[in-house]
């Protein structure tokens, strides 16, 4: 196997170098990407494993290839772990990502033409929930609920009123950038009430659901929809969890209705993350997580930033840097010159394009694998208030870059120095 060197550094030093910069910028930057995590050891050593070699089309035990005992064990031990997690009825494990999750339960249950009712992206939705630029919004009409202008959280009797006024076949909460707490029992009362299904998509907060330290949906939606690389802390890609009733067709609109072959590495990375879901330290973990986030928010707070909806019960919060004269784009750019990698984001009633926006989305679950605890992620948003009050003092920006630096020395991600 002549191409197949070994060795990655002398095989493609091109491909090397770009894995080496990234483990460099990973190890010296502070990441508040609310959708990031740092993966253990043992999830990237699954991801990296020999299992991206193998075509498993089909599900445990009724494949169309043979040679499949061994990624057998690996997909079941996924379903049954993930099951445990969150105490669904049916899981299928298979989606490649968030988007594919969402896209599996939309082409299952509806008709081109039918109703959904979801949140609005730039109030907090996620653009596979409707938007026009997605798949999701270019074969349903889709109505979408805001959130209420002054509070800039869910008004649960404006969605109410939609739900009955436009009688859609599916409802969809869950959200990318929304920092409350979601009622889901007030979703299901909605859902109930006018005869739809009920999604949830807890992309997002699914590590918060696992730890208690959010409400689950499961008890009352058809389906739940879950990356398993945010906040759940495993490879990039997604679940479905369905009731039982749905799933059959989730499983063959997965397969082979929108996806070929699994990728068995990613699905066996899930099976690790989905044990470590079950242990205490992960429960600790998202606790951790939500008491970051408040204490960010708050030390922001008394800066004089205006944070969205004024505050945060989940993993991340919003800065509404308009309100400071700013907007997101050149916030966000300072602040990855200054060593701290957020992003820029709209906000509810933004009046500025997807591309400017007037907010920055914090989010704390990277920085709490790292170890962070309160009181080292205010020192991280003074770092923060000091970028955002001088974004043009390329020298303020150059040290505390180099701050940066010096505090991650003692957050190490890794237990052993990786190589590409
Ligand atoms: N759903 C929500 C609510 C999200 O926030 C995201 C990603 O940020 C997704 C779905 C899509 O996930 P992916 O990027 O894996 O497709």
């Amino acid at each position: 196997m002549t191409v197949n060197s070994r060795d990655l550094s002398t095989s493609d030093p091109e491909l090397y170098r770009a894995i080496q910069g990234e483990i460099n910028r990973q190890e010296n930057t502070i990441v508040l990407i609310a959708s990031e995590n740092f993966v253990s050891e043992a999830v990237l050593q699954a991801t990296g494993s020999v299992l991206t070699n193998k075509y498993a089309e089909g599900y445990p035990g009724k494949r169309y290839y043979n040679g499949c005992e061994f990624v057998d064990i690996a997909e079941q031990l996924a379903i049954d772990r993930a099951k445990a997690v969150f105490g669904c009825d049916h899981v299928n494990v298979q989606p490649h990502s968030g988007v594919q999750a969402n896209i599996g339960v939309l082409f299952s249950v509806l008709d081109p033409g039918d109703t959904i009712l979801s949140m609005n992206l730039s109030h907090g939705g996620h653009l596979s929930h409707g938007n026009p630029v997605n798949i999701s919004g270019r074969l349903f009409n889709i109505v979408f609920y805001n959130v209420d202008g002054k509070t800039e959280r869910i008004d649960y009797s404006e969605v109410m009123s939609l739900a009955r006024e436009h009688k859609p076949r599916l409802i969809i909460c869950g959200a990318s950038s929304y920092p409350r707490e979601i009622d889901f029992a007030k979703f299901g009362e909605i859902a109930e009430s006018c005869g739809a299904m009920l999604m949830a998509d807890i992309a997002h907060i699914g590590g918060l659901v696992v730890a208690g330290v959010h409400n689950s949906p499961v008890p009352m939606s058809d389906f739940v929809t879950v990356t398993t690389h945010k906040t759940m802390r495993g490879p990039r890609g997604g679940m479905i969890m369905c009731k039982e009733q749905y799933a059959k067709k989730i499983d063959s609109t997965m397969f082979p209705g929108t996806q070929g072959g699994p990728l068995m590495h990613v699905i066996a990375a899930k099976a690790v993350a989905l044990k470590e879901a079950l242990t205490d330290e992960f429960k600790q973990y998202q606790h951790q997580i939500v008491k970051n986030a408040t204490a960010m928010a708050d030390q922001l707070t008394k800066k004089g930033f205006r944070i969205v909806s004024g505050g945060t019960d989940n993993h991340l919060f919003l800065i509404d840097v308009g309100h400071r004269g700013l907007t997101g784009n050149v916030a966000a750019d300072a602040l990855e010159r200054a060593g701290i990698c957020a992003n820029k984001n709209g906000i509810p009633y933004d009046t500025r394009p997807p591309r400017i926006t007037s907010g920055v989305r914090f989010g704390t679950p990277a920085v709490t694998t790292r170890g962070m605890k309160e009181k080292d992620v205010l020192i991280v948003a003074d770092l923060i208030a000091d970028v955002l009050l001088d974004v043009t003092n390329e020298e303020m920006l150059r040290r505390t870059r180099s701050r940066v630096e010096e505090i991650l020395k003692d957050f190490p991600i890794y237990r052993h120095k990786l190589e590409g």
